[in-house]
């Protein structure tokens, strides 16, 4: 077995984090040689919720549990930590515009960007998840200084996770052999499903998605807008968001930033922009990436980029770019 690492879950008497603690207790992310202590930050008025979860969790009796910390302190949940799920926000509230949102959320991100500078890990690894998980994982990192800047990534796994299961219900294949999806942009509307670098098995032959559809006008409009609207679809349907899916993608994110990459397979991550693909550099902004077992990752480059892809990446870097001026707005105000 190797030493414990510290596991942070913020939000973690919420819905995703209900799943997303059990996946990480029984070995799903880090291995099932790896102990693990995980820590649980919630707000106080939610610290009766918590302690049930707490309970459950020492029920489930998992063997690479060794220690659960429930807190509502930034300095007991930020002590130290190896790597930090990032899940806890605001919820939208009725009558609530998205500007109000973020200025709510990216205030909780600017002190849990400062708490993780004071008191993590220098290495620890940070994934994004509460919204508006781009903008607030740029803010994070922006007020983490000390803290190497490509150790902020927001989860756009999710997204990933929804395009190759339409593809493959689309064509009748497993799931897991569809390939190379990539999410661009935004976790939003805008966000840019691109299927077409993405192959998938066909009847044992591992084929281009776009000639195995055969269907170019469903993939450059209902594909596209079915994932770009699954959460709105999730909630109109269950009445709450997506729960399971979210703590599973970010399940999948961490496991492949910490293990590694299959060769040949690339996985959408929010990074920040190094200026690939013309993206303005310094947006947080997912990519295609690779990553090792040494935890590092790359941007995939050289693919090529047409009209019809151009325009839609343009489209959701520019809403990121509102985003960062109003978060920045908000921070410094
Ligand atoms: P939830 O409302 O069930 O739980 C959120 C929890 O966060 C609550 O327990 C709340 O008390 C807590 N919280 C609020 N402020 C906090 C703070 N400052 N520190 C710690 N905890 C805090 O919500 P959920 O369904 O678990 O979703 C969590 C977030 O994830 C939401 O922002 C949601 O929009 C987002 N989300 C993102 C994706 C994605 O793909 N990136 C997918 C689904 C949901």
């Amino acid at each position: 077995m190797s030493g414990t690492i510290k596991v942070l879950v913020t939000g973690a008497a919420g819905q995703i984090a209900y799943s997303l603690v059990s996946f990480i207790a029984k070995g799903d992310v880090f291995g099932t040689n790896q102990p693990l202590s995980l820590v649980l930050l919630d707000i106080a008025p939610m610290m009766g919720v918590l302690n049930g979860v707490v309970m459950e969790l020492k029920d489930c009796s998992f063997p690479l549990l060794k220690e659960i910390i429930p807190t509502d302190d930034y300095a007991v949940a930020f002590k130290d930590v190896d790597v930090a799920f990032l899940v806890g926000a605001m919820p939208r509230k009725e009558g609530m515009e998205r500007k109000d949102l973020l200025a709510a959320n990216v205030k909780i991100f600017k002190g849990q960007g400062e708490a993780l500078d004071k008191h993590a890990k220098k290495n620890v690894k940070v994934i994004v998840v509460g919204n508006p998980a781009n903008t607030n994982a740029l803010i994070c990192s922006k007020y983490a200084p000390s803290i190497p800047k490509e150790n902020f990534t927001a989860m756009t796994r999710l997204d990933q996770n929804r395009a190759q299961a339409q593809i493959a219900d689309r064509l009748g294949c497993k799931v897991e052999d569809v390939q190379k999806v990539i999410i661009w942009g935004n976790h939003s509307a805008t966000q840019y499903p691109d299927v077409r670098h993405a192959t998938a098995v066909v009847e044992g032959t591992t084929t281009p998605v776009q000639k195995a559809v055969q269907d170019d006008n469903w993939l450059k409009n209902e594909f596209i807008s079915t994932i770009q609207k699954r959460g709105a679809a999730v909630i109109a349907a269950r009445k709450l968001s997506s729960a399971m899916s979210a703590a599973k993608a970010s399940c999948d994110h961490v496991r492949d930033w910490w293990c590694g990459t299959p060769e040949g397979k690339w996985v959408s991550m929010a990074v920040f922009s190094d200026g690939s693909y013309d993206v303005p550099e310094g947006l947080m902004y997912s990519f295609p990436v690779r990553t090792k077992p040494d935890h590092t990752y790359e941007i995939v480059k050289g693919l090529d980029i047409d009209d019809f892809s151009r325009q839609k990446m343009d489209l959701t870097a520019k809403e990121l770019e509102e985003e960062r001026a109003t978060a920045l707005e908000v921070c410094s105000a």
